[in-house]
């Protein structure tokens, strides 16, 4: 058995022009050496991706959108599809908290865009996550489970295997001022939700798509807390905002990423020994 591929995606949300994006592409891409064993994906502004996408060394980053839109074509003045984006993007982030708190997105839109994705091939990072009141009230298991399942009821078993879920408590993320406080995840609440989540999968989809799917966390990643949270049970990769803007923290997440893998196959291979 190998580990679940860590993941490390920097959401740039809605900073750096094409100009900026460029330049912080080119920070990235001289510190960050050709990774075996982490994916690294980048998820800059719409305007951003096709620029970057001839820029980037592909053998070092992914590319993911931030948003689109369900229906594949047609007059939806404004919108891009994941039809538009599926040659362009590996991966697409759906349900972000600011999506669903700013631009209304209900959980309805939310499994539309998932299955929209999937259809055209482009891999979602489904993010769902608790309110701080939730949160107070011990309802983070509930909150999860309705999220989650309604996010993912248009998918098959195969399909859920390759899919992303980013656990992201809204009360840790550090971007509202008017919404969400900051404030810090415990790596033992992190697990605890990536319990919830692979239960829930395991209970729908079998035990099979649960331990392939992969768990991510979100909420004030940093450099300094990379390896702490990533050494978490059952969490496999990160996904930063704000840090994913400075190239150092972003490059020293990878560099923690790679030494949790690291540690991750030398226990496995002490395991399979012991079991051979
Ligand atoms: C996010 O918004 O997904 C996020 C995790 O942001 P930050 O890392 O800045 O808390």
């Amino acid at each position: 058995m190998t580990p679940r591929k860590i993941i490390i995606a920097g959401n740039w949300k809605m900073n750096l022009n094409v100009q900026q994006s460029s330049l912080l592409l080119q920070h990235l891409q001289e510190h960050i050496k050709i990774q075996r064993l982490v994916e690294v994906v980048l998820a800059p502004s719409l305007l951003a991706l096709q620029p970057l996408s001839l820029q980037l060394d592909r053998r070092r980053f992914r590319l993911a959108a931030q948003n689109a839109f369900y229906k594949d074509e047609g007059a939806y003045t404004g919108e891009v599809s994941f039809a538009m984006l599926r040659e362009l993007v590996h991966y697409v982030i759906v349900g972000h908290s600011e999506r669903r708190f700013y631009f209304h997105e209900t959980p309805e839109v939310v499994r539309d865009k998932v299955a929209a994705a999937v259809r055209n091939g482009i891999t979602p990072i489904l993010c769902i996550g608790e309110t701080k009141r939730e949160h107070e009230a011990h309802e983070t298991k509930q909150v999860l489970h309705d999220q989650l399942t309604t996010a993912i009821s248009n998918l098959t078993s195969e399909e859920i295997e390759s899919i992303v879920i980013a656990y992201e408590p809204v009360w840790a993320i550090s971007s509202g001022r008017d919404f969400a406080h900051h404030e810090v995840a415990r790596p033992d609440e992190v697990a605890r939700a990536a319990r919830f989540i692979r239960h829930d999968i395991a209970e729908l989809y079998g035990q099979i798509a649960a331990d392939k799917v992969r768990v991510i966390y979100g909420g004030s990643s940093n450099a300094e807390n990379a390896y702490a949270y990533l050494s978490t049970e059952g969490i496999d990769g990160l996904l930063p905002g704000g840090a994913s803007l400075q190239y150092m923290e972003f490059a020293g997440m990878v560099s923690a990423a790679e030494r949790v893998q690291q540690a991750k196959i030398k226990e496995l291979s002490k395991t399979n020994g012991r079991t051979t």
